[in-house]
């Protein structure tokens, strides 16, 4: 067995059309896992998917919006058939935050971030157990946030989806070690994708990202987070379960 290798693996990576989700669909799928993605708009799905076919990769692609439950199931219901039953690796990627101060929260803002961020996460979690199960070795990874650990200013919700998935990481590793699922958690700094750079452009300047007191000095690329994932998936980690890897280039290391 090759310790630093995905060969022959499955996996169902939600958001994979753009950003950090794009970069990890893209490595599991270079080192040689079978990759199942979705996304909520239909065209920037089929533009990644045409660029993956030109890369040869083994990915394929449906529309799923993860906040809503029936959508979940259908999307596992997907991911089962595609990969017979089995699955060895559940990324659980997608999510968005909203910049707004916590008095400026509505109720429906707070049912969009806990659905989009935590309540699917913990929902595909449950549907995927079974087929993470049949295939013998089984990952799951969150990507959480560093505002999982820290305050930011306008993203109290958001940090609160971010704090309770890496409790749900530890939670279930206990739960689920007895069938050989490791689960773990990245907590991205900030990384430069869509997201990140539409806070940006709400905050008038790009330049504000290398302004966030980084000591590297730098924003990250969503590859340093994608690299991260696929060796938690890896026989190489085996040993790591219920862990929350942060990944901010020090940005937290003085804030503890
Ligand atoms: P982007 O907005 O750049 O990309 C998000 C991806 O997820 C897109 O493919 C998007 O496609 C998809 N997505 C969003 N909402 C849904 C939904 N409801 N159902 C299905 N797919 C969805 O975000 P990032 O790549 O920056 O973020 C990815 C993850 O990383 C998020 O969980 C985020 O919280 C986390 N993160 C990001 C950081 C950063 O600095 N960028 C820092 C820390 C954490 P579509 O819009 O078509 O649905």
């Amino acid at each position: 067995e090759n310790r630093w290798s995905l060969h022959g693996a499955t996996a169902l990576v939600t958001g994979g059309s753009k950003g950090i989700g794009q970069a990890i669909v893209e490595e599991l799928a270079r080192l040689g896992a079978k990759v199942h993605t979705c996304a909520r708009n239909q065209q920037e799905l089929d533009k990644a998917l045409l660029h993956w076919q030109s890369l040869k990769l083994d990915i394929t692609a449906s529309v799923c919006d993860v906040s809503s439950r029936t959508e979940r199931e259908e999307l596992m219901e997907k991911a089962s058939s595609l990969f017979q039953g089995k699955l060895n690796i559940l990324i659980n990627n997608a999510g968005t935050s909203l910049y707004k101060t916590a008095l400026d929260i509505k109720e429906e803002d707070y049912k969009f971030l806990m659905s989009t961020n935590l309540e699917s996460a913990f929902h595909l979690s449950q549907l995927a157990h079974p087929l993470l199960k049949a295939s013998g070795e089984g990952n799951i990874v969150f990507i959480s946030s560093v505002g999982g650990f820290v305050g930011f200013p306008v993203s109290s919700v958001y940090g609160t989806t971010k704090g309770a998935m890496n409790q749900l990481t530890r939670n279930l590793a206990l739960e689920w070690a007895k069938d050989n699922i490791q689960v773990n958690s990245i907590a991205p700094g900030p990384i430069i994708t869509p997201l990140l750079l539409s806070y940006f452009d709400a905050k008038d300047s790009i330049r504000n990202v290398e302004n966030m007191g980084v000591p590297l000095g730098r924003a990250g690329e969503p590859v340093e987070i994608a690299t991260v994932a696929a060796f938690l998936c890896m026989p190489a980690s085996s040993y790591i379960t219920g862990q929350v890897i942060v990944v901010d280039g020090g940005m937290t290391a003085c804030r503890f």
